[in-house]
C-alpha cells in the first residue's frame, strides 16, 4: 500500500463543500479545463504517480451540460482508500447516502471558485481490475474520446440533454437517469458497454423461497447457475440451486460466501439486512441495488420516496408510541391500518384499528415501539386492487407487464387475473407510474407496484416490491416472457422480452395451506390436471400450515372469467394431506385439512 505526504502545492485553490444544483443545460465553459488542470496539479503535487483524468461532458470542448467537472483516477484496490484520504485532506468529501458509490470505488465531491465562478467537482476513484466494475475507467475515457472526436455524436448528446431539460426535468438525479438510456445505447454502438453476463455465469439469490425457486428455474432454462442464501437448507429453491448457503438474511458472512461464487447478486425478498446488501455492493453488482432495497424495505422510507415522486399514497403518520397513535387516529380518522415499518408480508405485522377500544393493545400486537416504528394509514375504500410488474434493464430500458387485478383475503393474495378489467387510460397510467418509479429507484431487475384503484379512477400506491411478485405468476404461462425470465434478463444485462399476453385472459389462484403445522403432501394433482388449460405449480415445501403459500394454479382462457373459473376449479382439487417424506399417503392419513375449506375458496366477491 502506498502512502503519501501531505504537501499543499496550491494555496489558491481550496476545495469547498459540494452544493447540489438543479439540472440546467448551459453552453460549455472553457474554464472547466483550467479547473480540471489545477485540481490535477494539486493531486499530483502529493502523488506524482497518479494520473488524473478529466472525464464527463465538461471534458468535451463544445458539449453543453451542467459544467460539473468530472475527474477520475484509476488506482490499485488497496490504494483506493489512500487516494480517498488524500482527496479528503484537500477538502473533498465522500458522497454519502444510500445512493452513494461504495468505498471500494468512491465518488469524492467538492467545489472550487475559479475566475469568479463556482464549479462543482465529481472525483471518481476507480479500482483497477475490479472483477465486477473493472472496465469503468476505460469506458469513461473511451466515451469522452469518442465525443471529442465525433461532432455528430456530440450534437446528438446535446440535443438529448436539451430535450430532457425541456421535458421539465429539474432534479439533477432525474436528469442523470434520463440520460442513461442514450448513454448505454451509445456505449453499445461504440463497443464500450459492459458485455452481458452470459451463461454459465452464476446468479446469487438472497432468499430461497418460491420466488427464488421460480427465478432459478428461469435462470436454469437460460443456462445460468444458481446459488441461494436461505436459513433453511431444504428451502423451495434448493431443488434448482447448485448450492444453498445456509444463513439468516442478516448474516454478512453467509452472504459473502454466497457472493464468492456468484457473478451477480439479486434478491427474492426485500427484507434482507441493508448491511448485507451494502457490503456485497462493495465488490459485486447487486441488482436491484442498495438504494432500491433501502427505499422499499421500510414503509416509511418507501412513502417518502413515493411522495418525492408525486405518487399518491394513503394519508399516513409515523407511529412510535401511544401518543403518536392517538394523534394519528385523531388526524386520520378510523378505520386505520397499523403496519410495522419493516418486515411485514402477506398481511402479517399489521392490524386493522376500527375503534378507540383497539388502541390500547395495538402497538403491542404488532411489536411496534420507539425502536420499531409503525405506519398508521387511513383505510381506503378502493374499488379494486391492482398491481404492475415492471422490468428495467442495465440500459434503463423498461418493459411493463399488463396490469393485474388482485383479490386478498385478510392481507394475503388469493387470486390475480390479467388483464385487469379497467379502462385503458387507467392501465396506461399504472404502467407509466411503474416505469417512472423503477427509473426513480434506478432499479435493475423487476419492480412490482401494488395499487388501489379509487372510485374516482385515481391510483393510490399501496406498496412496492423490488422483485418479482405473486401477482405476476400468471406470466409464466400467460406472457410471452415471464416475470422470472425478465428479471434474469435484466440483471444479466440482456435485452428484455415482450411482456405481452399470450391469451385473452389469465388467472392465478394461490394454493394456501390449511390446518395445523405438520409435514405435508399435496393430493388431487391428477384431478386438477384433468381440467383444460390448467398449470399447477407446487413449491415442494415440506411443512404445511394455515395460509402458507404452498403453490399456485394458473389457467389461460379466452377471457379472464373463463381463466379464473378454470383456475379455481383446479385449485379446489388440491388438498394438503399429512404425510411423511416420500411415503405414499393413504386415505386415512389425509384427515387433517381435507374437510377444512378455507374462506378463500368461497364464492368470489
Ligand atoms: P403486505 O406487505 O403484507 O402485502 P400490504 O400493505 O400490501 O401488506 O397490505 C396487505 C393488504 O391489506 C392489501 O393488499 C390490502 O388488501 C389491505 N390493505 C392494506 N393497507 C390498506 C389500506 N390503507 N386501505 C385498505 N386496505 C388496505
Ligand atoms: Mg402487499
Amino acid at each position: 500500500m502506498s502512502t503519501y505526504t501531505f504537501r499543499m502545492t496550491h494555496t489558491t485553490l481550496p476545495i469547498l463543500p459540494y452544493e447540489r444544483g438543479p439540472a440546467v443545460v448551459e453552453e460549455w465553459d472553457p474554464r472547466v479545463v483550467d479547473v480540471a488542470r489545477l485540481i490535477a496539479e494539486l493531486v499530483t503535487g502529493s502523488r506524482p504517480d497518479l494520473i488524473v483524468e478529466h472525464i464527463g461532458s465538461s471534458a468535451v470542448p463544445g458539449l453543453p451540460g451542467k459544467n460539473v467537472v468530472d475527474l477520475a483516477i484509476e488506482a490499485e484496490p488497496a490504494d483506493v482508500p489512500v487516494v480517498a484520504a488524500l482527496l479528503e485532506d484537500f477538502g473533498f468529501a465522500r458522497q454519502t447516502g444510500p445512493r452513494s458509490f461504495p468505498p471500494t470505488r468512491p465518488l469524492m465531491m467538492g467545489s472550487v471558485d475559479h475566475d469568479g465562478r463556482r464549479y462543482r467537482i465529481h472525483f471518481h476513484i476507480h479500482p483497477r481490475g475490479n472483477r465486477a466494475f473493472g472496465s469503468e475507467h476505460s469506458r469513461d475515457l473511451g466515451f469522452r474520446d469518442a465525443l471529442r472526436a465525433d461532432a455528430a455524436l456530440r450534437e446528438e448528446y446535446a440535443a438529448r440533454k436539451r430535450a430532457i431539460v425541456d421535458g421539465s426535468v429539474v432534479d439533477s438525479y432525474r436528469y442523470s437517469l434520463a440520460k442513461t438510456q442514450w448513454i448505454r445505447g451509445t456505449l453499445e454502438r461504440l463497443g464500450l458497454a459492459d458485455p452481458p453476463l452470459l451463461p454459465p455465469a452464476t446468479i446469487g439469490v438472497l432468499g430461497g423461497g418460491q420466488l427464488g425457486r421460480m427465478l432459478g428455474i428461469a435462470a436454469r432454462q437460460l443456462g445460468y447457475r444458481l446459488v441461494v442464501l436461505d436459513p433453511d437448507p431444504a428451502c423451495p429453491a434448493a431443488a434448482v440451486a447448485d448450492r444453498v448457503v445456509t444463513g439468516a438474511y442478516d448474516d454478512t458472512r453467509a452472504a459473502l460466501a454466497l457472493a464468492a461464487s456468484a457473478d451477480v447478486v439479486t434478491l427474492e425478498l426485500e427484507h434482507v439486512a441493508l448491511d448485507v446488501v451494502t457490503r456485497l455492493d462493495h465488490e459485486w453488482p447487486v441488482r436491484p441495488g442498495v438504494w432500491t432495497v433501502a427505499a422499499t424495505q421500510d414503509r416509511i422510507e418507501e412513502r417518502r420516496f413515493l411522495e418525492s415522486e408525486s405518487a399518491a399514497v394513503a394519508p399516513w403518520r409515523e407511529v412510535r408510541d401511544q401518543v403518536d397513535l392517538v394523534r394519528a387516529v385523531s388526524e386520520l380518522g378510523l378505520p386505520l391500518r397499523l403496519k410495522l415499518a419493516r418486515g411485514g408480508y402477506d398481511g402479517r405485522s399489521q392490524i386493522r384499528i376500527t375503534s378507540a377500544r383497539d388502541l390500547a393493545r395495538a402497538l403491542g400486537r404488532i411489536g411496534a415501539g420507539p425502536d420499531r416504528p409503525a405506519v398508521a394509514e387511513r383505510e381506503l375504500a378502493f374499488v379494486a386492487e391492482l398491481s404492475v410488474v415492471c422490468a428495467r434493464g442495465v440500459d434503463g430500458r423498461a418493459a411493463t407487464f399488463p396490469v393485474a387485478q388482485n383479490r386478498h383475503d385478510d392481507g394475503i393474495l388469493v387470486e390475480s387475473v390479467a388483464p385487469a378489467a379497467i379502462p385503458s387510460a387507467i392501465a396506461a397510467g399504472a404502467s407509466g407510474l411503474a416505469a417512472r418509479l423503477a427509473e426513480g429507484l434506478d432499479l435493475v431487475g423487476t419492480l412490482t407496484v401494488e395499487l388501489f384503484l379509487m372510485p374516482d379512477g385515481s391510483l393510490v400506491v399501496n406498496e412496492l416490491a423490488p422483485r418479482v411478485h405473486n401477482s405476476g405468476h400468471w406470466s409464466i404461462e400467460g406472457a410471452v416472457t415471464s416475470q422470472f425470465e425478465q428479471h434474469i434478463r435484466a440483471i444479466c444485462g440482456l435485452p428484455l422480452g415482450s411482456a405481452e399476453l399470450r391469451a385473452g385472459g389469465m388467472a392465478t389462484v394461490n394454493l394456501l395451506g390449511t390446518g395445523p403445522d405438520r409435514e405435508a403432501r399435496a393430493s388431487g394433482l391428477d384431478r386438477a390436471l384433468a381440467l383444460p388449460g390448467v398449470h399447477v405449480h407446487l413449491y415442494d415445501k415440506r411443512r404445511v400450515f394455515e395460509r402458507r403459500k404452498m403453490g399456485h394454479v394458473t389457467a389461460l382462457g379466452a377471457t379472464v372469467e373463463e381463466a379464473l373459473a378454470r383456475a379455481r376449479a383446479a385449485a379446489e382439487e388440491i388438498r394438503w394431506e399429512t404425510g411423511r417424506g416420500s411415503g405414499r399417503s393413504s386415505a386415512s392419513s389425509a384427515a387433517v385439512g381435507r374437510t377444512s375449506r378455507p374462506s378463500r375458496r368461497r364464492a368470489p366477491s
